[in-house]
């Protein structure tokens, strides 16, 4: 997300430091990241995208993240110790009900529980322009759809096909109908997560959620843009 001058990483799993030199937004200028949960695809390049920033002169960072995520910081930095002394981390660990801005951000950041093998929050940003949702790892379920009731943009994971028996995760049939049992005043849904057996199953999957959701379904990509 890019407010102003500055960037709000949320999750940063293998490809992002490639990533974000492709959508020219400078690394050294990341010195925020939310985590959803410390499972690998979701935390894979943060180590790098630290050592990156410290090679280029920026140290400090904050990273916010659910419970357990500072003893996980503390772990795997100091698996790397010729970095260990040399850069400033805060980690912050979240709870619902905590609402936040980051410092230098002019939003407001509201998180949930959502239903995942692990704790995972996922999180809503509300600023000026407008409110997104950002579900990370879980199966649909009520607080991800209380914390997106209103927002103009629900990035929602959607990890396997329609039809596919799966806990822990989302189909588009299993998104498609909560989004009918909670009618949320939801602007426009971005699918993101999509694992390998997804492949090909696009179309079908905008087409479910279609049934059940009036507004704009898009498929996330990589260095995809959404304006609010
Ligand atoms: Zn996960
Ligand atoms: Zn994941």
């Amino acid at each position: 997300m890019r407010l102003e001058e500055k960037s709000l990483l949320i999750d940063c799993g293998s490809g992002v430091l490639n990533r974000l030199s492709e959508a020219e937004i400078l690394h050294t200028k990341v010195d925020t990241v939310l985590l959803s949960h410390l499972h690998l695809d979701h935390v894979a390049d943060l180590m790098c995208l630290l050592k990156a920033n410290w090679l280029c002169g920026k140290t400090d960072m904050r990273v916010y993240g659910p419970k357990r995520t500072e003893e996980w910081f503390s772990r795997v930095l100091g698996a790397y110790d010729y970095i260990l002394d040399k850069v400033d981390v805060e980690v912050i660990e979240l709870f619902p009900g905590k609402d936040f801005t980051p410092e230098g951000f002019d939003c407001e950041i509201s998180c949930t529980y959502a239903m995942h093998s692990v704790p995972n929050l996922a999180y809503r940003v509300a600023a000026e322009d407008g409110k997104f949702v950002y579900s990370g790892d879980t199966e649909p379920c009520r607080n991800v759809m209380d914390l997106a009731a209103e927002a103009d943009l629900l990035l929602h994971e959607c990890s396997f096909p329609p039809g596919t028996e799966v806990t822990n995760h989302t189909t588009p049939s299993t998104l498609a109908e909560i989004l009918e049992e909670f009618e949320s005043d939801i602007g426009s849904i971005c699918l993101t997560h999509f694992y390998p057996n997804m492949r090909g199953h696009e179309k079908e999957a905008i087409s479910r959620l279609r049934e059940y959701f009036e507004g704009e379904v898009i498929l996330g990509e990589d260095l995809k843009k959404l304006e609010m």
